[in-house]
């Protein structure tokens, strides 16, 4: 007799564009059952409970605690997702670890989405859940998918700096999208891309991806006194702006460069550009602004790359004070 999955029983709203259902080599996955437009909110989700701990804090006792505090429904959805077949977790805490997500404020809070928890992994996704305020979650399309596509999004935050093998080893599991699919020329130029953009991220911010400088083990930027300038921020002006136009043009390259990318990063590129003094080099980078793509407005940028500009010395000194402020 065939058991019915213990995931059919989870609570997906009637008019959720998605539906559970086994994804081949993956478990399960949520896949579109209709036609979803960029920009569009595929599911909001509030949690079944919440816990304000640091992650690595979180004991079998604290779960426990907010289990029994659940309705009977509730208790039912948490147990769907312990007993979902192909991993039965023997403690609540690993249930728990497995399908939380991270809310925004402090102290640190975990929120248990059962819903969330169910869409799958890609590095190259179609969908993102953004940092979320308040208690509530939301996954949004950033391109457009159509019906029968599986939707997935990153799990980690800055997997686009990552190659592929650092992506596994923090993933543990072995993804196999399109940017990890080895023997591709895609896959050698996705590390080549996300390795470049790791470095002008050094280059652009004066520290690593864990907000620190880089130690002597595998430096990131080998020139020491390039690295000593991304630190002290007195890379020129006209230089910082053509390393954030090239990530721009290394993210769209890679296929990972969705609106909410350009919506975060688009204003510090119109600001840096305002800050010229020197008439010829404002002129070149208002220019290069009003380009209709990236690969455009880096292009324009490059004619003044490496020029001096009068604001490089008051702008070396907001971006220390900026750091300093964390
Ligand atoms: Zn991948």
């Amino acid at each position: 007799m065939s058991q019915v999955h213990p995931y059919r029983s989870l609570n997906v709203p009637r008019d959720a564009p998605f539906e559970l259902k086994p994804s081949p080599g993956k478990g399960w996955g949520a896949f579109a059952t209709r036609r979803i437009v960029r920009g569009a909110m595929i599911l909001k989700e509030w949690p079944l409970f919440i816990i304000q701990k640091p992650h690595e804090e979180i004991t079998e006792v604290d779960v426990r605690k907010c289990f029994v505090q659940l309705g009977p429904g509730e208790k039912q959805q948490f147990m769907s997702i312990r007993d979902n077949a192909s991993t039965t977790f023997m403690l609540m805490q690993h249930t728990f670890a497995e399908n939380s997500f991270l809310l925004t404020g402090s102290p640190p809070t975990h929120g248990m989405f059962l819903l969330h928890s169910r869409f799958n992994h890609s590095c190259l996704p179609n969908a993102k859940v953004p940092e979320a305020s308040g208690e509530t979650i939301a996954i949004f399309a950033t391109r457009d998918i159509v019906a029968g596509e599986e939707i997935t999004f990153c799990y980690n935050t800055d997997f686009e700096c990552r190659t592929k093998n650092e992506r596994h080893r923090a993933l543990r599991f072995v993804c196999d999208c399109k940017a990890c699919l080895t023997g591709t020329l895609f896959q050698e130029l996705s590390d080549l891309r996300r390795r470049l953009l790791r470095g002008l991220q050094y280059l652009t911010h004066g520290v690593d991806l864990d907000g620190k400088r880089q130690g002597s083990v595998s430096p990131i930027i080998v020139d020491t006194e390039l690295r000593q300038a991304a630190e002290n921020f007195s890379i020129p002006l006209s230089v910082r702006l053509v390393l954030w136009l090239l990530s721009m043009v290394l993210l769209e390259e890679e296929g990972l460069l969705d609106y909410l990318m350009i919506e975060r990063l688009n204003p510090s590129i119109l600001r840096m550009a305002g800050w010229f003094r020197t008439e010829s080099n404002a002129r070149v980078a208002k220019q290069a602004i009003a380009q209709d793509t990236w690969l455009g407005k880096f292009g324009m940028a490059c004619r003044i790359y490496g020029l001096r500009d009068v604001a490089d010395h008051e702008v070396a000194v907001i971006l220390r004070v900026l750091q300093s402020r964390g």
